[in-house]
């Protein structure tokens, strides 16, 4: 019974379009296609053919996909969203963002941001020491900034000195009072001037997972009060110069428009009336928080957001615009820091499902045999209880499968005969959801057989190394099959990871317009690989994982579009993922050692004569071999 199934239905299921932004769409083979480069729509890469290349590279899964041209598109986008919005509304100060590098600080992505950013001197931001290390060293550009963020000791602040000694615009943005003090000290010490920020604790109230960013019990930022003792501190160190500029950040993955607008017009207002104290502010810095539509429903949910680029970047453009002009203040230049915005699309985990785990899929013989326990005949009538009520049969299926258990439990039932009721049991709840229609559908116990039912996919991956946030705060990604998406998928699944951890799932989907439990997706066949993507984690996902397990980083392909190479891309580099050896490495283990340690027993065993020596040196060897290998599974399929 195949229906009717085409790639609009997939794309109506899997919503590919609505969180794709322009990148991600379903290709008319049914595969997923990349479109990565917003100047260039019409050229797309297969990600079959990227699976194919990866192959013949011999690369394993799980492995991230990184996608520089997107990387490059984002940066572009916005700051020329911001160059026209300016432009259009004659508004007299100039865009300079920053990218946080919290979000994604591996070297390779940051080198893209710069260098797609070059011409419109598009800084850095650092939240910590050694983020303020690697912006020192990669952030050249004279014009541009570099905006520091986060907790200060001394060493921070003497190396943002040391910026000013070599000719860089960076800001320190001040978080709290007692940073100020060792700034203007440390200022005079080394008889140069910072640039100095002052970061408000907005009033204004984010929405969402992150709205303790902002408000009086926020952790960073400086009251009203304290930001006035600030200004006459500097004055009374004659510093007041110093101060250039005015920050805010009020959450990420903002989700509703309304709390932008509000944030701006108090940040710009708080700005106005700062400027007509003599205070000589020259940016105003309005944070991050431009949020990602995750689950492609363009609302206020956490995973969503209810606006688009360019109604962000006017709302941020025309509110400054107009309280400045009421309040007769000349236009600030406007600082962003968008991260997550930057980096989200542009990675994805691909990976393999390697088995499938299901309670009703284990083929046992149940056939009558002469004394059976009456239970087992009991449940075994239920097959054909086509014309008994669904509910009823239910009951009754589960009632038998307890008395079941007592009995097995009182060593009344045989093991063989509990093997029986149990594959019964499973083939009648099967079978009573397929025949469930819209009214016995409303049935609470009824409905819920979905779920039931529903198969796991055990994914080659960990999602506390790959998709941290969708298990810490319950973030949801795009998870959709690559290919085979012109075939209609039949078996609802729920995607669970490798790791010994029952926590290792993932217990959201987008299906159509809502969320669900579990997604249709394809039945596996056999000897045949089924490739699926996680998507959007190129922003925090890609660099918070951790070592649950000992999976470790994963093996990296970056990719670049090229019109003339075949399929439109190539493959620029591969960094290997972590072996076996340098996650225990980092555990403080010694695998020489080890090796040494396993070498001894089979020695010892070659001497016992147990084992020839020859195969006790292929055994070495095989460890040897392992501990150079992957950590994740090797893929036993075509
Ligand atoms: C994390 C952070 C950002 C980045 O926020 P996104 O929501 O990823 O754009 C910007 N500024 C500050 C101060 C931050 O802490």
């Amino acid at each position: 019974m195949t229906q009717q199934w085409n790639i609009e239905d997939a794309e109506a299921l899997y919503g590919v379009k609505r969180w794709g932004a322009g990148y991600f769409s379903i290709g008319e083979h049914g595969n997923i296609q990349i479109s990565p480069n917003h100047r260039k729509p019409d050229v797309y890469i297969d990600m079959n053919e990227v699976l194919a290349e990866m192959k013949a590279e011999g690369i394993e899964f799980p492995a991230v996909i990184r996608f520089h041209d997107i990387l490059r598109s984002q940066v572009e986008i916005i700051n020329e969203t911001f160059r026209d919005t300016i432009t259009t509304a004659n508004y007299n100060g100039k865009y300079v963002g920053v990218y946080p590098i919290k979000v994604n600080q591996m070297r390779e992505v940051v080198e893209e941001i710069l260098d797609a950013g070059e011409a419109y001197n598009y800084g850095l931001e650092a939240g910590s020491k050694p983020e303020l290390m690697a912006v020192l060293a990669y952030n050249e550009n004279p014009e541009a900034l570099t905006i520091l963020n986060g907790y200060k000791d001394e060493d921070y602040l003497t190396l943002a000195l040391l910026g000013r000694h070599i000719g860089r615009n960076m800001i320190v943005v001040v978080e709290k009072f007692s940073e100020l003090e060792m700034l203007v000290r440390l200022s005079k010490k080394y008889k140069i001037d910072p640039m100095i920020g002052l970061r408000s604790k907005m009033m204004v109230r984010s929405t969402g997972k992150w709205s303790s960013s902002s408000g009086d019990r926020a952790k960073f930022g400086l009251s009203i009060a304290e930001i006035v003792n600030a200004m006459e501190y500097l004055k009374s160190h004659d510093m007041l110069h110093c101060a250039k500029l005015l920050h805010f950040h009020i959450g990420s993955q903002i989700s509703d428009i309304r709390k932008v607008k509000e944030a701006v017009t108090e940040g710009a207002r708080l700005y106005a009336k700062l400027v007509q104290m003599g205070v000589p502010l020259e940016y105003l810095d309005i944070g991050g928080g431009l949020g990602i539509d995750y689950d492609g429903s363009s609302t206020t949910t956490d995973s969503s957001r209810n606006y688009s680029t360019e109604e962000y970047v006017a709302d941020i453009v025309y509110g400054v615009k107009q309280i400045c002009d009421l309040e007769d203040v000349k236009h600030p230049n406007i600082v962003s820091e968008s991260g997550r915005a930057i980096t989200a699309h542009h990675s994805l985990v691909v990976t393999n499902v390697v088995g499938e785990v299901n309670p009703g899929a284990t083929e046992f013989d149940f056939s009558a045999e002469e004394g059976e326990h009456v239970l087992v005949s009991n449940m075994r009538e239920l097959v054909n209880g086509h014309d008994i009520h669904p509910q009823e049969r239910y009951n009754d299926a589960a009632a038998y499968k307890q008395s079941a258990y007592e009995a097995f439990k009182l060593g009344i039932l045989s093991i063989r005969e509990m093997a029986k009721i149990d594959t019964i049991y499973w083939r009648v709840l099967t079978d009573i959801h397929h025949g469930l229609d819209s009214e016995t559908r409303q049935i609470q116990e009824l409905e819920e057989l979905e779920d039931t039912l529903a198969s796991q996919y055990l994914a080659n991956m960990s999602i506390f190394q790959s998709a941290a946030d969708t298990w810490a705060i319950g973030q949801l990604l795009p998870i959709v099959p690559l290919t085979r998406l012109h075939e209609k998928p039949e078996v609802r699944i729920s995607i669970a990871d490798i790791t010994c951890d029952s926590d290792g799932k993932i217990g959201k989907y987008i299906e159509g317009n809502s969320i669900s439990d579990n997604i249709p997706m394809h039945r596996l066949r056999k000897g045949e690989s089924y490739p699926i993507g996680m998507f959007l984690t190129g922003a925090y996902q890609d660099v918070m994982g951790d070592m649950h397990n000992l999976f470790g980083r994963l093996t990296e392909v970056h990719i670049f579009s090229h019109d003339d190479e075949p399929g439109a891309f190539y493959i620029e580099e591969i960094v290997p993922g972590h072996s076996a050896e340098k996650v225990l490495e980092t555990m403080q283990y010694n695998t020489d050692y080890m090796a040494k340690m396993v070498k001894k027993s089979i020695d010892k065993q070659i001497r016992k004569g147990a084992l020839a020596p020859r195969e006790g040196v292929r055994w070495s060897d095989f460890y040897e071999s392992c501990l150079a290998g992957t950590t994740y599974l090797r893929d036993e399929r075509k």
